[in-house]
């Protein structure tokens, strides 16, 4: 059509163009006409993508094109609108009452006023893993065919606006198109042994920083999910599809969910998703195609592109089609049959098709149950308080958080008294302090508040599932309350935090004193790349009046020409206490020589294949987003004798196996020469073992007679699955013992807690010894404070180490049983880390 449009002399094509009045007649440019291959032919990039949807823009009033960012690689994110020009007309207004509707005060008769005149808005997203390739060609064809009216959907449109994201992870998704095109033939093999199904590390499923962004709707740590959830209120949609694939042998997965499901989402989710999960089933039928449901995907864990979205009213589900970043233009299962790019589209766009046609059919029904979801928003969930305590930017980090996920946070403006149950894990009060924040169940973002503060929710079936406890009191370390009875009128809405005021200084200022924490962290590295030094000091000790914790910062004036400008530059002013002398009240004076001396350590971290993509991603972002420290990303084979000397400090993701003898020989003579190695996960196993005779604990061995090794031996199939879970540690929140005189443990503890604070354990540790010592620990019998575990489990963690130092020579070997950076949420686990990279250098 293209080409036979150019060819025409410019009077003829003028005279066409007048012909066709907008609307009427108006040719709709198909995905093929416009890309030049037909659905499943070829696979689009995203310049492809937005490419088409602009197009379809300029050539329907139906469509429009709305951008929403760039990705960190500079591509876009788009959404696209397609609605009749009724409802455009009027889209604003249509908007602003379809949020009214999300708002728990708005009565059922305004309610039912909206709902008469109001479309429901439909929200299908695309791509989220990028080398689950398939979607976004099937948002190609379903934006064409709502666009030009298509026979199965043309009525759609008089009862919902639609909006597409056709890629949501642009970045993943170009890695794995790029990838497949240089890996394909003359023709694609459906041979599933050839490089052309065999994506290279790191793969197309997570995004710039290898983060994946269907576990991170909930917190908010990544630019796609950001900017995405900055345009959620806008829309406000009652029903969101996340369409996936999954291994390519399998069929196709729709809603229902399988157990567990999160008892926090009310009738209206479920009975809706079984609903378009019978039309989907409808549509499969008549083609004869395959599928299943209620099993394998939960909904559960909140971060997920189905349970966020539930947890704000829509319907939130994930599709799943087989394909996967194996699957490529064809592949050949295992039973012999053909599965083709076009097969695996097609199903998506038909599934996506059906949703449609039942949510639409069902509007009345859709938005009635969405109204009713807010105003019983707080059925079940309660008011929760935070308490600041001795470290206040724990909680003011959590505020941000939530406020990140437009959850309204209050605080009280005067000491207050109410009945609250506290948070398991921290102690009981009465007695509540002015500047304590409340957090109401009954406000549009209540049900989503109360899945990430609530300390726990109940699971409903030993089945798999993504993590049992991600309750973000634990996670920032901060003391938590469920209120019991009306919290009172005495609170005000938050808006910017504070900053702390400066202190007032001395006239004389000899130095300044930085407490640990984390908050602090950015800005103290900062001055350190400004060549500043700082000393961190080794016992608590107390100045005018104030006691000060271990690991405390000395910035002295002697070692630090140009300190006061250093300062103002790093943006320590309002961090730091200025001081008029060394001398302390008890404890060393400031300008001991037992401190740590903190310079700007050279970093190096490894990366790339033989580390887990994951690990290292989230390590990237971290010291380059969240510490912005400068370090060299370096591959493993780097790991040679005399190849180290440079750096002062090198971490290890996750994921590395049993080092070479020449890779242990080169790491251990750097470490034995001054280096700090950290390890964390699986490569703190390998290296620690390798390096200084660290060994993880292990199953206790049982000793069995023979009746019993038999009986254990004729478990049934079910019984062994049961065992198994029984065993398992699914992400379980455990309150840990800190050594809270150890420099690496500064800062680290929870708010309100002495020298303790909580992990996000999936089971692993060290078994200590008396050669290291255990920064962090699980004590004797220890304190299960949310999640899934069973006695025997927590037995076996039971004295067994989960963050340990190892000196080697004039360096030392600091080993993270378990990563703490783990989908960038774990807040608790950052001060820990940075203390590792920090002083590690220093003691
Ligand atoms: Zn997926």
């Amino acid at each position: 059509m293209r080409g036979f449009t150019k060819s025409l002399p410019f009077p003829i094509l003028l005279a066409l163009l007048l012909l066709t009045s907008p609307g009427v007649g108006q040719e709709i440019p198909s995905p093929a006409q416009v890309l030049g291959y037909e659905m499943g032919e070829r696979f689009t990039p995203v310049a492809g993508l937005v490419h088409y949807f602009n197009r379809l823009a300029g050539a329907s009033e139906l469509v429009s094109v709305h951008p929403y960012g760039e990705t960190h690689e500079g591509r876009p994110l788009i959404q696209v609108l397609v609605a009749s020009p009724a409802h455009r007309a009027r889209l604003e207004e249509i908007l602003d009452r379809n949020r009214e509707l999300t708002n728990p005060e708005t009565s059922e008769a305004r309610a039912r006023e909206i709902i008469a005149s109001n479309p429901a808005v439909l929200y299908l997203s695309y791509g989220v893993h990028g080398s689950e390739s398939s979607s976004p060609e099937a948002a190609l064809w379903t934006a064409w065919d709502l666009a030009r009216g298509a026979g199965d959907v043309a009525w759609v449109l008089d009862s919902a606006v639609v909006v597409i994201d056709p890629v949501l992870n642009p970045d993943g998704r170009d890695r794995y198109v790029n990838f497949y095109r240089q890996a394909v033939g003359v023709e694609p093999n459906p041979d599933r042994s050839t490089l052309e199904h065999s994506e290279p590390w790191p793969g197309g499923r997570p995004n710039h920083y290898l983060f994946d962004l269907n576990r991170d709707w909930a917190w908010n740590t990544q630019l796609e999910t950001r900017l995405r959830l900055a345009t959620w209120s806008r829309w406000s949609p009652q029903v969101h599809v996340d369409f996936h694939e999954m291994g390519y042998n399998s069929s196709y997965f729709f809603f229902p969910p399988a157990k567990p499901i999160n008892p926090i989402f009310p009738e209206h989710i479920l009975s809706w998703a079984d609903r378009i999960g019978r039309g989907n089933a409808e549509a499969f039928d008549e083609r004869g195609w395959m599928y299943y449901t209620a099993e394998g995907f939960d909904l559960f864990y909140p971060g997920y592109g189905d349970s966020w979205p539930s947890l704000v009213g829509g319907i939130g589900m994930t599709y799943e089609q087989a394909g996967g970043g194996g699957a490529g233009l064809v592949v050949e299962r295992s039973d012999g049959s053909m599965l083709t790019l076009n097969d695996r589209a097609t199903r998506q766009w038909v599934a996506g098709k059906a949703t449609l046609r039942t949510a639409a059919a069902g509007r009345t029904d859709l938005l009635t149950g969405f109204a009713a979801f807010h105003r019983t928003i707080d059925d079940g969930i309660p008011d929760i308080l935070l308490v600041p305590g001795d470290d206040p930017e724990r909680v003011h980090a959590l505020v941000e958080h939530l406020k990140g996920q437009e959850i309204q946070v209050e605080r009280a403006t005067q000491s207050f008294r109410v009945q609250a149950r506290p948070h398991p894990g921290f102690a009981s009060r009465q007695s509540f302090p002015e500047g304590t924040f409340l957090i109401r169940a009954r406000q549009t973002r209540g049900r989503l508040a109360g899945a990430l503060l609530m300390p726990e929710h109940e699971l409903d079936a030993e089945s798999s599932y993504d993590i049992s406890a991600w309750s973000l009191p634990y996670a920032y370390g901060v003391e938590a309350h469920s209120v019991t009875a009306s919290p009172g009128t005495f609170f005000q809405p938050v808006g910017e935090l504070p900053l702390p005021a400066p202190s007032a200084g001395p006239d004389r200022v000899y130095g300044y004193l930085l407490t640990p924490g984390f908050d602090r962290m950015p800005a103290l590295v900062r001055f350190l790349k400004d060549e500043g030094r700082a000393y961190a000091l080794p016992d608590t000790f107390r100045m005018n009046g104030t006691l000060y914790p271990a690991g405390t910062f000395f910035l002295s004036r002697e070692r630090n020409p140009d300190l006061d400008r250093k300062v103002r530059d790093a943006g320590l002013e309002p961090l730091v206490v200025p001081v008029s002398t060394a001398l302390t009240q008890t404890g060393r004076d400031l300008g001991t020589g037992s401190s740590g001396s903190v310079t700007l350590p050279k970093v190096g971290l490894f990366g790339g294949e033989g580390l887990s993509s994951g690990s290292y991603g989230a390590h990237w972002f971290f010291l380059e987003q969240k510490l912005g420290l400068p370090f060299n990303r370096l591959p493993l084979s780097f790991i040679n004798p005399g190849n180290l000397a440079d750096y002062d400090v090198l971490v290890v993701p996750e994921g590395m196996g049993r080092p070479s003898d020449q890779q242990a020989e080169a790491l251990r003579e750097w470490v034995r020469a001054g280096g700090t190695l950290v390890a964390v996960g699986s490569s703190a196993q390998s290296l620690g073992r390798a390096l200084g005779e660290v060994e993880m604990r292990s199953e206790p061995q049982e000793d069995l007679d023979r009746e019993e090794r038999l009986s254990r031996a004729l478990r049934t199939r079910e019984e062994r699955r049961s065992d198994r879970w029984e065993r398992s540690i699914p992400g379980t929140i455990l309150k840990v013992k800190l050594d809270s005189g150890h420099p690496l443990a500064a800062g680290a503890g929870a708010d309100g807690l002495d020298a303790e604070m909580f992990v996000l354990t999936r089971g692993r540790s060290f078994e200590p010894k008396v050669e290291f010592e255990s920064v962090v620990f699980f004590p004797e019998g220890p304190e299960r404070a949310s999640g899934v575990i069973s006695e025997t489990s927590l037995e076996r963690l039971a004295q067994s180490t989960w963050m340990s130092e190892v000196g080697l020579g004039r360096g030392s070997l600091i080993l993270f049983a378990e990563d703490p950076l783990f989908r960038m949420f774990w807040y608790s686990g950052f001060q820990l880390y940075s203390n590792a990279i920090l002083l590690g250098p220093a003691f």
